[in-house]
């Protein structure tokens, strides 16, 4: 399964809906993000450090390889580390919400989110999907996504921005800016990879304080979510030397 979840803008100062559907000319203000035409003339990658909130924005993300979903069609676990996160981000009445509301369900790594069954929208036939995925892409802010969402992308999409040659692609070469976009795409990489590290360390980590505290599972209320979010505070702290690499 590619596991390619991203929620990621691509030009200067746009946040644009996550994967595929090209946006409509009328596309405007969404739940949480903006799309705009325009955006069909950026980067084909873009790195935005944020320590361990960093996310990594590409072009190839309008118009995925993959289909109508792209990556939503398999959304990643919100799992430990992410649930800190979120808590963290002042999130943990929205979890809680979510629990509630049955789009998001207690699993062994955390959290699992509920998925849509394939169905035409706004005229297009999308595939089964992440519940947070709309017409127009990701309809959570990213605070409140898994990190993967905000990090994650495919090789096609380095490749689109120039990492595999080390060079930009025949397509990147168009622009004033190829050179840079190549650097970016290996610089997303690198960052990809360290944020892919840090959250495996922090699940593991946290899995195993649970297994300590709580042998029959926890409970999910204000009290649990409140601790998971102190684990993440010193999962960051333990890791600092590692995150200097993602602050701007
Ligand atoms: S281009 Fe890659 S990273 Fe972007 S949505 Fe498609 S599969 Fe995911
Ligand atoms: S939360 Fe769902 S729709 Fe949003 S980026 Fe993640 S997988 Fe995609």
């Amino acid at each position: 399964m590619t596991r390619c979840f991203t929620g990621r803008g691509l030009a200067s100062g746009q946040d644009v809906v996550h994967p595929a559907p090209p946006p409509p000319a009328d596309a405007g203000t969404r739940a949480s993000e903006t799309v705009t035409t325009t955006d069909t003339a950026r980067t084909p990658i873009r790195v935005e450090l944020a320590g361990p909130h960093t996310r990594i924005h590409a072009s190839l993300c309008m118009a995925c390889p993959h289909g109508l979903a792209g990556c939503c069609a398999a959304p990643p676990a919100v799992a430990w580390a992410d649930i800190g996160r979120i808590v963290q981000l002042g999130g943990a009445g929205w979890l809680l919400d979510e629990i509630g509301a049955g789009r998001l369900r207690p699993s062994p790594r955390g959290l699992a989110i509920l998925r849509n069954p394939p169905a035409e929208v706004e005229g297009r036939a999308f595939p089964g999907r992440c519940v947070y995925l709309g017409a127009r892409g990701c309809t959570i802010a990213p605070e409140r996504r898994s990190a993967t969402c905000n990090y994650y992308v495919c090789d096609e999409a380095l490749a689109e921005g120039g990492e595999s040659e080390g060079e930009p692609t025949a397509r990147a070469a168009s622009t004033a800016r190829a050179a840079g976009t190549a650097s970016e795409a290996r610089t997303a990489r690198e960052v990809h990879t360290a944020l892919m590290d840090l959250y495996a360390y922090g699940d593991l980590e946290i899995a195993e304080a649970i297994t300590s505290a709580w042998p029959a599972g926890p409970v999910w209320n204000e009290a649990f979510l409140g601790w998971l979010g102190t684990r993440y505070e010193e999962m960051l702290r333990r890791r600092r030397r590692q995150l200097r690499r993602l602050t701007p």
